[in-house]
């Protein structure tokens, strides 16, 4: 059997941000890195380009993760949605799985170097 790792990768999650509606989410964790995510409460704004380009507004909380910015934690999303792409398009089960392995391994490569919990 394969080595399980301890770290879990969640494929489907935030990208370090998230704007839920004010007060209904206390803690949110960074989908990428897993680290908790800092808030602003009841920020007036807009939470999608399309609202932005529109010139709407409307109250969310911010979350928002420490480590947004870096390299290695954008590198990540990037490995996180090129499996998901390919999970849409791809019509080759085992070249999806080689892809995901090969996706995981750099993931939990650069969470033990940087993310360390
Ligand atoms: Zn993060």
């Amino acid at each position: 059997m394969a080595k399980k790792s301890r770290i879990k990768i969640d494929w489907l999650c935030n990208d370090g941000r998230s704007n839920p509606a004010p007060g209904t989410v206390k803690i949110a964790k960074c989908g990428v890195c897993g680290k908790q995510m800092n808030v602003k409460r009841n920020v007036l704004g807009a939470t999608s380009w399309v609202e932005s380009v529109g010139h709407g507004k409307h109250r969310h909380d911010r979350f928002t993760c420490p480590n947004i910015n870096e390299d290695w934690h954008k590198r990540i999303y990037r490995l996180k949605t090129d499996v998901y792409q390919e999970e849409i398009n791809n019509c080759d089960p085992i070249g999806l799985e080689k892809m995901r392995q090969a996706a995981e391994k750099e993931i939990l490569e650069l969470l033990e170097v940087h993310a360390v919990r």
